[in-house]
């Protein structure tokens, strides 16, 4: 009897060809957003480092990228009645403009535990945000509900190829704009964003190392790729709350991905985390959510050692300013914010 071996199974993966076809999709909806160097982190790690303002996007976060390539998608295969997910956040808001933008009408579904201030900025941004039940799995009920009943389709947040091609595009970005780059830095949640830069920067610039960034508190993808297959891990508050939630059981996409593409997983403490929203906001002049100062956190922690010229990811900047303004004054955890 064979065994089937790893060859025969069917491979599910982006390809830079897709990555490329995004960019000229997404091309005019979403913003090429700069590389700037740092003269003071250069000094301090011996090489030049460039951070990519991608806090910077339309939406504060790159989540447009993928989001607005898998609504448009769509619209080009058959247009649906709408589009939905259950995320509050970045991929949340994201969805939202992106639909807006192609004249399709999207529900983001929340839980009644979501604060009244993410549901007026999900509605600001011109879709609906519909209540159901008390937790964000009763909240994909419904989102399943409207898949099933209602011709919506789901548009996950990381685990889907139109959202990797269309994270990748930031990929493409840096080999254009730096293409000295030897280490690319990343911050990594489910792997969505890294999944897509790794694929086109691997293809652009084969030399590259590519790094992946996530917190101590609940870090899925490292669990995972220490266990050799997804796992859960407990969620805990972080400031880098964008980098929170698991890979799912069923992962079909990012895990493998990350697994392939992605030298090095580096993990950080909170403390490590302010410092890094800290140096952006006094050194760099730039507010940046916890999730986005990762990169920076990871270097003047000495976490990170980086060879050759080295360009660190910024993000995203949808933090709450009054945590914002508590770490800038010194909090070091969120237990030290009432
Ligand atoms: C979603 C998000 C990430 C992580 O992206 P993944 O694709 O889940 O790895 C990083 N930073 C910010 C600001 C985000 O919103």
């Amino acid at each position: 009897m064979r065994r089937l071996s790893r060859s025969c199974r069917i491979v599910t993966t982006i390809s830079l060809a897709d990555i490329e076809a995004a960019a000229a999709r997404i091309s005019g909806h979403v913003r090429h957003t700069p590389v700037e160097v740092s003269p003071s982190l250069s000094a301090r790690a011996g090489v030049s480092v460039h951070l990519k303002l991608e806090h910077r996007q339309i939406t504060g976060a790159f989540k447009l990228r993928g989001a607005t390539n898998a609504v448009l998608r769509l619209a080009e295969k058959s247009r649906p009645t709408g589009v939905s997910c259950a995320s509050t956040g970045n991929h949340g808001r994201a969805l939202a403009h992106a639909a807006k933008a192609a004249g399709i009408p999207a529900v983001i579904c929340m839980s009644k535990l979501v604060p009244q201030t993410k549901v007026e900025a999900i509605e600001a941004l011109g879709a609906e945000a519909r209540i159901v039940g008390r937790s964000q799995d009763e909240a994909q009920v419904e989102v399943d509900r409207l898949v099933a009943e209602e011709g919506f389709a789901d548009i996950p947040p990381f685990d889907h190829a139109d959202i990797i091609a269309g994270q990748g595009t930031i990929g493409l970005e840096i080999a254009e704009d730096c293409p000295d780059a030897e280490t690319v830095v990343i911050p990594l949640s489910g792997g969505g964003l890294i999944a897509g830069i790794a694929r086109a920067v691997r293809a652009r610039l084969p030399g590259a190392r590519i790094v992946g960034v996530s917190m101590e508190r609940g870090a899925a993808m490292q669990a995972s790729l220490a266990a050799g297959r997804p796992v859960e891990v407990e969620e805990m508050p972080s400031f880098a709350d964008s980098l929170g939630g698991g890979i799912g059981l069923k992962n079909a996409y990012t895990f493998e991905m990350v697994r392939d593409l992605v030298d090095e997983v580096i993990l950080l403490t909170e403390a490590e985390i302010a410092g890094g929203m800290r140096h952006a906001y006094f050194e760099e002049r730039e507010i940046i959510e916890g999730g986005a100062a990762v990169g920076i956190g990871a270097l003047l922690a000495g976490r990170l050692r980086p060879k050759g010229p080295t360009i660190l990811l910024l993000s995203g900047r949808n933090v709450d300013m009054r945590q914002h303004r508590a770490v800038i004054n010194g909090a070091n955890s969120l237990e030290e914010i009432a």
